[in-house]
């Protein structure tokens, strides 16, 4: 008999398994605990349950989920990225970037990227694989357990992209989101999306209220779907729709990202173009210098993107800024949160 996966399970998912099992309801309470806040990965640990009801468990569910294989500390940054292996043999990465008060972590939500963005290391290495929401929450909690500071905030922008992958997505967000879960609170969760705009409106209308990131890059149609495929099928126009939807119904900022390309997206008119998005939108912008594919030896298109000059990005900041905008320009280009996440576990080609 295959074992049904315990991990990732919500509350109240616990409750009703319980329900069923004829187990009073402070059971999932407790089994809730073991699984995200002591992380304990055995049926056994779980010392406040009965033995009985330990093999009870052990019979019927699996706890499985990731495996701590490595841990690498970049000197200079202070960076420090995790490696792990998910149930089914992948090798993912997750990134801690620690600044001044805070440490953010970025996770994936995927193995791989269906999507192909033509700048993206993940979309280059194409679909493996949905993470399941329990492989989404441990990323965190096994960070922490080996990261000697809080871990403050969470950035859903490693590997993949976690609107595709909805379902896991906001299981592990519902997970975070409950009180008995010691941590992290939603207001410190971003999600980054290319732009699904059904499912923008989906998670606006779960009241989890989550920051969102649109990964804009372009704000005009035919260079955004020059870069980004998904642009074909979920239009620019529709993603703003949705996203003005998202601020509104949750009342907080969004937040476009936007990397640099070189000739492609850091011209006059694409000032003026995010001036006026971001006038309309309540939003900040994410500007990323790009960091390059060449490790991945990209051919084609990809293999021809460039990074704008530092000075020009200077620039073009500088011109948001006059204009009013909320603007985040990171220092190093290896510390920034885009850049040093889920781009790195391709890099090393460890997955099998
Ligand atoms: N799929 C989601 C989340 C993962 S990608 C999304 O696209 O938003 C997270 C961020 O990394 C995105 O903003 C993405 O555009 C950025 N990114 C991808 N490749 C990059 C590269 N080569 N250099 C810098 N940032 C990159
Ligand atoms: Fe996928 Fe995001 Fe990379 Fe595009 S940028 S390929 S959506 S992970």
């Amino acid at each position: 008999m295959t074992k049904i996966l315990l991990k990732g399970r919500t509350l109240p998912e616990l409750q009703t398994i319980f329900e069923e099992m004829g187990e009073p309801k402070y059971r999932a309470e407790q089994v809730f605990n073991w699984l995200y806040n002591h992380k304990v990965f055995t049926f056994n640990e779980m010392e406040n349950l009965p033995k009985s009801l330990r093999t009870k468990l052990d019979e019927k569910f699996s706890l499985l989920s990731l495996e701590k294989v490595n841990e690498e500390k970049s000197g200079s940054s202070g960076t420090t990225k995790i490696i792990f292996r998910t149930g089914s043999g992948y090798i993912i990465e997750s990134v801690i970037i620690p600044d001044e008060e805070r440490a953010t972590l970025c996770i994936s939500t995927q193995v791989g990227c269906p999507l192909d963005c033509s700048f993206c290391a993940t979309g280059l290495m194409g679909f493996k694989m949905n993470l399941t929401p329990g492989e989404i929450f441990d990323q965190y909690a096994l960070a922490q357990a080996s990261y000697e500071k809080p871990i403050t905030n969470l950035v859903y922008m490693g590997m993949g992209e976690p609107l595709i992958n909805y379902d896991s997505t906001v299981r592990s967000l519902e997970i975070f989101s409950e009180e008995l879960t010691k941590g992290i609170s939603l207001k410190k969760i971003t999600v980054s999306t290319s732009g699904i705009p059904h499912k923008i409106q989906e998670l606006a209308d779960t009241n989890l209220k989550v920051k969102l990131a649109l990964s804009l890059h372009s704000c005009f149609e035919d260079i955004r779907s020059q870069i980004m495929p998904v642009n074909k099928k979920y239009s620019l126009k529709s993603n703003i729709e949705a996203v003005k939807y998202y601020a509104s119904k949750t009342d907080t900022r969004i937040t476009f990202e936007y990397i640099m390309l070189k000739g492609l997206n850091d011209h006059p008119e694409d000032i003026k173009a995010l001036i006026k998005l971001c006038r309309s939108v309540p939003s900040k912008v994410n500007i990323i210098p790009f960091n390059s594919l060449q490790h991945m030896d990209p051919t084609g298109f990809s293999g021809k993107l460039v990074p704008t000059s530092r000075r020009n990005i200077e620039i073009f900041a500088s011109k948001l800024r006059e204009a009013n905008i909320t603007v985040m320009l990171r220092d190093t280009k290896g510390d920034d949160i885009a850049a040093a996440c889920g781009q790195l576990a391709i890099k090393e080609q460890k997955f099998i």
